[in-house]
């Protein structure tokens, strides 16, 4: 039977590079994506030419009804088969000091990152938990531990996914399915092209910001077999800054 991986915002950085690095594990991969169809079709191809396979399904995870709809939509075209690893990466940034943050600005982040992972999570649970068979595995952040001023929004929504984590772990653990958050730190996408990569690397242990891939890594690794008995855990990535 076909294995099933849906990567939310797998069009681009950290979620392109799970999304291939779980194909090539064998997961025909649904990669997610909001608005970049271009970045989008890339992934495919970057899947495909890892000898992968992968789907798109588009649709704004903050959105229910997109989300209920682009969902059932995949069943119905799927009837034999179900999403057994959730990937909840999908995420934005919409930085400013509490003093002048707007209402869209706090609304966005927390939608995006808390309402998307309740609406995917919920959907996909019923089968994880029917087939005894499920990894979640969302995407937290450095943020969401430590704090980082101009950031309430941000680390307010990644904490939520930190708590929320916690707590589907222990009501789905009997029926073999995990729930573990991965925080990372810095690391080189679109979300972090603005920042000053040359000053922010000094306060990092490592030296450096990480590599989409190396996040991938420790995805893969949560995902698989061999980590069945670790969850509801927030494991860090971030070159040693410590926390
Ligand atoms: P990125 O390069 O900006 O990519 C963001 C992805 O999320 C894109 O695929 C985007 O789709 C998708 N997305 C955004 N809003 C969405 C929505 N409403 N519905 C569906 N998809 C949506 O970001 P990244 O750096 O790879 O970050 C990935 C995750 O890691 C985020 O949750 C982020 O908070 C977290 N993180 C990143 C860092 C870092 O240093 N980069 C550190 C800690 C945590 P489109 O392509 O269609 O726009």
């Amino acid at each position: 039977m076909a294995k099933y991986a849906l990567i939310t915002g797998g069009s681009r950085g950290i979620g392109r590079a799970i999304s291939i690095e779980l194909a090539c594990k064998g997961y025909i991969v649904v990669v997610n994506y909001v608005a970049n169809e271009m970045a989008a079709k890339e992934t495919i191809d970057m899947i495909e030419n890892a000898g992968g396979h992968g789907e798109l399904l588009p649709f704004d995870v903050s959105d229910e009804k997109q989300t209920d709809l682009a969902l059932e939509q995949w069943e119905t075209a799927h009837p034999e088969d179900y999403i057994s690893v959730l990937v909840n990466n999908a995420g934005i940034r919409k930085d400013n000091l509490m003093i002048f943050m707007q209402n869209e600005q706090w609304k966005d982040v927390l939608n995006t990152t808390v309402n998307g992972f309740f609406y995917v999570t919920r959907r996909l649970l019923k089968n994880m938990l029917t087939h005894r068979d499920g990894r979640i595995i969302n995407i937290t952040s450095l943020s969401g531990i430590k704090g980082l001023p101009g950031q309430t929004n941000y680390s307010s929504a990644k904490a939520a996914l930190i708590g929320a984590t916690k707590a589907l772990a222990q009501e789905v653990a009997p029926r073999k399915v995990t729930v573990n958050a991965v925080a990372p730190g810095f690391i080189a996408t679109d979300m972090t092209a603005d920042l000053d990569e040359k000053e922010l690397k000094k306060l990092i242990p490592s030296g450096r910001f990480g590599r989409p891939e190396e996040v991938a890594a420790l995805v893969r690794f949560l995902a698989s077999e061999d980590a069945a008995y670790i969850t509801g855990q927030v494991i860090q990535i971030n070159g040693g800054l410590y926390t």
